[in-house]
């Protein structure tokens, strides 16, 4: 890796991790990691020639344990866009091979291809309502995905609303056309297979109903309180743990209930009234209903968190800075004690029966599209549709110095491709 990110604060908590050694069980770390830590101890003055279990996750860089799973936040932020934090994306790999995005904010794409995980993989995504910074970047993921090893439609679980135009179907139908140029320019070009998309779209209303089961996993949705009708909240369960990822909402009755002993409980956390007022320049009147009635207060997720009691809370879906932090941690604290993660981008929980292990991911910027998991498809140049002969005409005359690159190809891969 040329450049790695390690923000300081990680460093920090890395080195006290050092210090104070591993209480946490064996999540996330690979067999014999744990004795390797230790073993330069075990010949004084000599420098230790092992590497030691890393305290950060590198992405492509682990086996999943067969119960074990994992989730990295791929956006915690807002429809605000910044370079720190993407808007909302949450990945869980689970044990059996299984993926699954929930949302796909604005900025999210970035963070998803920063795993480095082949995009055949990467094909269900479900989303808990449609503001953009949670499915901003469907886009970037559907036309992207396809273009770097998604050789299969792209699908999208979503609510409805309380008219068709605002429910799911409508509005990735409507994406879908407003990317009717993209797609219509790539026929013929690259592989075809990836540029679909399947829509399912689930009634709103539904209380903990299933909404997907497969291969020893059940989705269930229940309905969240934000903006308008529609936007609902997930709880994923595999194989004895249990996922629960909440949309935008004022808190509500329905996670109150259904994401009771959950393992891992993500929830939205706005930023304090004060802050909003001093740094986002809301009015007064403004910070007060969005910070408090249209999304949950740092006070009120404490008290959700205390009804519900997970292994693990998460709070996000505010900006985590130096001087925002403190004031998010203290107010949630006022109402829970429990375990507690104040979400940022690429944080990531290893989740066994026995342990949750919270560590950063360290990405490579430099990252190219993992190979893909199946052999790429031949375009056939039969679907391209043609330029006019007015725009033809406009070609400059280069063929002669392209010709060695067609000629270098053609001979190491035993082809006879022509200039068009
Ligand atoms: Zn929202
Ligand atoms: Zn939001």
């Amino acid at each position: 890796m040329k450049r790695l990110f390690i923000a300081g604060s990680v460093i920090l908590v890395a080195a006290m991790l050092y210090v104070w050694g591993h209480s946490d069980g064996s999540a996330g770390r690979a067999p014999g990691q744990l004795e390797t830590a230790f073993a330069a101890e075990e010949k004084p003055g000599l420098s230790p020639v092992k590497a030691r279990a890393r305290d950060f996750y590198a992405p492509n860089s682990e086996d999943l344990g067969p119960n074990e799973m994992r989730v990295i936040a791929c956006g915690t932020g807002m429809p605000t866009a910044r370079p720190k934090q993407a808007a909302s994306c949450w990945l869980v790999e689970l044990g059996n091979g299984d993926k699954f995005l929930f949302d796909v904010g604005t900025g999210s794409a970035e963070r998803i291809a920063a795993l480095q995980i082949p995009y055949n993989y990467l094909d269900k995504v479900f989303l808990s309502h449609l503001h953009t910074d949670h499915f901003g970047d469907l886009d970037a993921l559907f036309v992207g995905g396809a273009l770097s090893g998604r050789q299969k439609p792209l699908r999208v679980w979503g609510p409805s609303g309380d008219t068709p135009e605002r429910g799911t179907k409508y509005a990735v139908d409507h994406l879908r056309k407003a990317l009717t140029w993209d797609l219509d320019g790539r026929k013929g070009i690259t592989d075809p297979r990836g540029y679909h998309i399947e829509v399912t779209e689930f009634d709103y209303l539904g209380v903990n109903e299933i909404v997907y089961q497969d291969n020893g996993v059940t989705i269930r949705s229940f309905p969240a309180i934000h903006s308008l009708d529609g936007p609902v909240s997930f709880i994923l369960e595999w194989n004895g743990l249990k996922f629960v990822f909440g949309g935008d909402t004022y808190p509500n009755k329905w996670y109150a209930e259904h994401a009771k002993d959950a393992d891992l409980a993500i929830h939205e956390c706005f930023i304090a009234v004060p802050d909003m007022i001093d740094k986002f320049k809301f009015t007064p009147q403004g910070a007060l209903s969005v910070g408090t009635q249209i999304h949950t207060a740092p006070e009120a997720y404490g008290k959700v968190m205390s009804i519900i009691k997970p292994r693990m809370a998460v709070a996000y879906h505010f900006f985590k800075d130096y001087d925002t932090t403190a004031a998010i941690n203290d107010r949630i604290r006022t109402t829970y004690d429990g375990p507690l993660s104040l979400a940022e981008d690429y944080m990531v929980w290893n989740i066994t029966k026995d342990d949750i292990r919270v560590r950063m991911a360290v990405v490579d910027e430099d990252v190219w599209p993992p190979p893909a998991s199946e052999k790429p498809q031949v375009p056939d140049p039969s679907q391209r549709i043609p330029y006019s002969d007015e725009i033809i005409s406009g070609k400059l005359d280069v063929k002669d110095v392209i010709q060695p690159t067609y000629d270098e190809i053609n001979k190491k891969y035993g082809l006879d491709e022509k200039q068009d």
